[in-house]
């Protein structure tokens, strides 16, 4: 979604971020307060226009992934499988990001906000389990749409996806080609506004954040991306390696070696779904699991298994509550972990789709307003090289999947070798 190869590097999207960045800095830093007021609205336009999208790419995304699955005993078998798996591993990424901002606490002391406009937000307090499963069940699906409750909209996406999968063919068809057209035009509008707006976006939001609160907003923020990238970096090389090893009984470091270009394509493209031709190919032609089970694990995995965004969706947002002072209690944390994990689950394989999704997890725990867009306007400015190891993380623990799955399906000579490109 960058842009073509060959092209210039100051045309590549990540340069021109990197670019308005730094401009948006110097220009902060000269014109202070009062460009800050001229040029803001820039960085609320590209807010808005992410939120503009969530609904709808949350909708077709797991629509179309869950409905394309299909019905029978062997599928379903593979389904409950490979879901496990996702729900497993995303959920052991949530806790590595939690551990992770409770032990480091990047956000305390962050001057990322405007005192004198912060206050206490009210959190959202769950009453019991039965409070929340009602609270996620919708009365008006169209009235969840426009609030956004954004997990009533994933659960009716998942029913509606398995209903759609267990239909005849002749409705199946017809409707699964709708959402995944749909999917595919949500895909095509994310990727035009992150090419065509986020530099001017990222400009406008880090002018108002530099030019409001100086550069002391970046001393947290660094803290914070250094936090980020320990977490997934113990996933990455300990986690997801112990899975392979204990789940699977697959050598981790064979794994690695069989799995280099998807993981070079995922960090290059910050996208799971650039990546995913890149790695079918690997997973069937190196790792050597069969097309039933990586046509089967790899293509969901892309939308629905992101351990790497769920990391980042957890720690994010107990940084920004850290940073607006809001301690949040282990009731909420998990009610972060939860929401945390759905919206992984809702986020595109795109660039950034994680910064997207961050809104909906923010929602659960009611922390919006100003000072949250303006935090997560700061978060934005470091993200994409964040996004690219996340992305990594993502690609990486489909394949893992795909891996152990094809084993428990008592497939042989998976990972047996390091196969080299010829
Ligand atoms: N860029 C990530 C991916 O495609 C999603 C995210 O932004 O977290 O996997």
């Amino acid at each position: 979604m960058d842009t073509a190869p060959g092209q210039p590097w100051h045309k590549k999207l990540h340069w021109r971020i990197a670019i308005a960045m730094l401009l948006g800095i110097i220009a902060g830093l000269i014109g202070g307060e009062p460009l800050a007021d001229k040029v803001g609205w820039l960085g609320d336009l590209f807010i808005r226009l992410l939120k503009m999208i969530i609904v709808p790419l949350v909708l077709t995304s797991i629509i179309s992934g869950v409905a394309s699955v299909g019905a029978g005993a062997g599928l379903k078998r593979l389904f409950g499988k490979t879901l496990g798996y996702y729900v497993m591993t995303s959920l052991a990424a949530c806790l590595v990001g939690l551990v992770m901002v409770n032990t480091i606490r990047p956000g305390v002391g962050a001057d990322l906000v405007d005192a004198e406009v912060e206050r206490m937000p009210d959190l959202t307090v769950i009453q019991s389990p039965v409070d929340l499963i009602l609270d996620i069940v919708p009365e008006n699906i169209v009235s969840a749409a426009a609030k956004p409750n954004m997990l009533s909209i994933i659960f009716f996406s998942i029913v509606l996806g398995i209903s759609i999968s267990s239909l005849r063919q002749r409705y199946r068809e017809p409707l699964l080609n709708f959402f995944e057209a749909g999917f595919e035009a949500m895909m095509r509008l994310t990727g035009g506004i992150i090419r065509i707006v986020a530099p001017l976006g990222v400009f406008g939001l880090i002018v108002r954040l530099v030019g409001t609160t100086g550069l002391g907003a970046f001393k947290a923020l660094g803290l914070y991306a250094l936090m980020l990238v320990c977490g997934l970096t113990i996933h990455l090389f300990l986690t997801l390696p112990l899975v392979l090893r204990f789940l699977g009984g697959i050598n981790p470091i064979v794994h690695f070696k069989n799995m280099v270009e998807p993981i070079v394509m995922a960090f290059s493209t910050s996208s799971s779904g650039a990546t995913l031709p890149v790695t079918i190919n690997a997973v069937e032609n190196k790792v050597g699991v069969s097309n039933r089970v990586s046509s089967f694990v790899l293509p969901m995995g892309a939308t629905v298994n992101m351990d790497g965004t769920a990391l980042y969706e957890c720690a994010g947002v107990l940084f920004i509550a850290q940073a607006m002072g809001v301690s949040l209690g282990l009731e909420q944390q998990l009610l972060v972990v939860f929401t945390a994990l759905l919206a992984s689950i809702g986020a595109a394989a795109v660039p950034s789709a994680g910064l997207v999704v961050i809104f909906i997890v923010l929602e659960a725990v009611n922390l919006r307003g100003p000072q949250v867009e303006l935090i997560v306007g700061a978060m934005l400015a470091v993200d994409r090289p964040l996004d690219m190891y996340r992305t990594v993380v993502n690609v990486f623990s489909d394949s893992c999947g795909a891996a152990i799955i094809a084993r428990s399906e008592g497939e042989t000579g998976v990972d047996e070798t390091v196969v080299q490109t010829s």
